[in-house]
């Protein structure tokens, strides 16, 4: 159908909040980013589209929360690792595997990011989707609303700083500030991934800590069977599987990373077809599973995850870009922000392939790369960062996009106390703040 447009008439619309920082989006970055933004001064307001935080932790399922050691040495300390504390401390999460990943319980999870946030005096508004935002016309860069949409309506919040911690983008790309694609980098973007937990498993016959360092480790068995299914016309495409203790941690309890689908979940069609598709294909693969493998014999769906796993859509174009020779070649910068250790992690979305590189030591990323080119009172944290697609598919994970949450919160605090632009902050001086806080730079 040839594409058809209207004209939206204009409209007043309520200003209805004013803050200091506004996070846009709850997830693992923008949790914690409110937190440190909260704890350093600013009126804080967390705008969140579902009604808990921790994104793809626990409305995706995606787990462990990786990755807080290297070589068993923590690489990730500061809010994150009080977050994970506070989840053990409630037998939420297991924190002492040598990897450093984090299995979890989603609940604990939920009410432990919201707990935190709540005490740290954050304003939260959940059920709130932002929707774009106004630009200051006599300043390109300087944004005066974020634009939501809830319940009520159609709103704007008045603030000085912003961070886009939606994981997709969805601040940044409604604004003129640049972004791409990570698909522009060589053209595929990694698959959407719908997760499941099975219950009823005798886990005894499983490895349930995944992920040791330097081991590629998928489920062989299981992949076999899947293998058969594709190769039978029955099932087009799966990944792993891997079937651990990511976000269950308990006997008998597994959960599943084990669909792929190819697509941009930056786009509605593609993401609602996603949807449909990937729960077609976990029916049929717990279908499979209690047929034909004797330790899930009497196996049970627990859940899917509220929405399909995102991998990647949109970067920002920062004032640096972390490039794979970052990952692989570490080298410091003065505004190191954060470590990470994950290794290079490429799902394929056509096949069942992972291309994966491990990493010999540790590599920094520095706060330029939250930093959009041309912004003056915007950051971002997380799935949105600057860096090419394979420097990416190392920095992607959890713990690190916590680390970078707590990095972008603290930045914005900093410029809101000083009155100057995020491109004007020194990253020397934000990594002393951030080093005083506890976090490992
Ligand atoms: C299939 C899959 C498997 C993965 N496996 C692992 C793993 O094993 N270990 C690991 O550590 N990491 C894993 N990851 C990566 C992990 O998901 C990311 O590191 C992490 O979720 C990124 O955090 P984020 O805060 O940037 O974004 P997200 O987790 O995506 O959070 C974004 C938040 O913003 C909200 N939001 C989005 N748009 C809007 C909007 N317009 N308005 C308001 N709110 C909005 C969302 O509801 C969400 O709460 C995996 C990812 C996928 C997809």
């Amino acid at each position: 159908m040839k594409k058809k447009f209207i004209l939206e008439p204009a409209r007043e619309i309520p200003v209805t909040r004013e803050a200091d920082v506004v996070v846009c989006g709850g997830g693992p970055s923008g949790f914690i980013a409110a937190i440190a933004a909260a704890r350093n001064g600013a009126k804080t307001l967390l705008l969140e589209h579902y009604g808990f935080l921790g994104g793809m932790a626990t409305a995706g399922l995606v787990g462990p929360i990786s990755k807080f050691n290297f070589r068993g040495e923590r690489i990730i300390s500061g809010i994150p690792e009080e977050f994970v504390g506070e989840m053990a401390g409630r037998g939420g999460a297991i924190i002492d595997l040598q990897s450093g990943n984090v299995p979890y319980d989603p609940e604990t999870y939920k009410y432990t990011a919201l707990n935190m946030v709540e005490a740290a005096g954050v304003d939260i508004l959940l059920h709130a989707h932002v929707v774009g935002c106004v630009t200051d016309p006599c300043q390109a860069g300087t944004l005066t609303h974020v634009l939501i949409e809830n319940k009520s309506g159609r709103q704007a919040i008045a603030a000085k700083y912003f961070i886009d911690c939606t994981g997709t983008g969805d601040l940044v790309s409604r604004s003129q500030l640049p972004w791409k694609m990570r698909n522009k980098y060589d053209g595929e973007l990694q698959p959407m991934s719908l997760y499941f937990r099975l219950g009823g498993v005798d886990t005894t016959a499983f490895d349930l800590l995944m992920a040791q360092d330097g081991v590629k480790y998928t489920n062989v068995a299981l992949k076999r069977l899947l293998m058969e299914e594709v190769d039978a016309g029955r099932l087009t495409n799966f990944g792993g599987p891997w079937a651990v203790h990511g976000s269950t941690l308990r006997d008998g309890q597994l959960s599943v990373n084990a669909t792929r689908f190819r697509g941009n979940a930056a786009d509605g069609d593609d993401v609602s077809t996603a949807e449909r598709s990937l729960r077609e294909d976990v029916m049929r693969i717990v279908k499979i599973f209690t047929e034909k493998v004797p330790a899930m014999r009497d196996a049970y769906l627990i859940d899917t995850a509220t929405q399909v796993g995102i991998r990647e859509t949109r970067g920002i174009i920062g004032l640096y870009t972390m490039t794979l020779e970052d990952i692989l070649q570490s080298k410091g910068f003065d505004d190191t922000v954060a470590y990470g250790g994950h290794p290079v992690d490429i799902h394929r979305a056509a096949n069942s392939k992972q291309d994966v590189s491990f990493l010999q030591e540790p590599y920094a990323i520095p706060y330029r790369s939250l930093v959009p080119k041309g912004a003056t009172n915007l950051l971002v944290a997380g799935g949105c960062l600057s860096a090419t697609r394979e420097a990416f598919a190392s920095i992607r994970v959890q713990a690190q996009c916590m680390a970078l949450g707590q990095a972008a919160g603290t930045a914005a605090a900093l410029c809101a106390r000083a009155g100057i632009g995020v491109a004007e902050l020194n990253g020397k001086s934000l990594r002393e703040e951030l080093k005083g806080q506890g976090a490992i730079v």
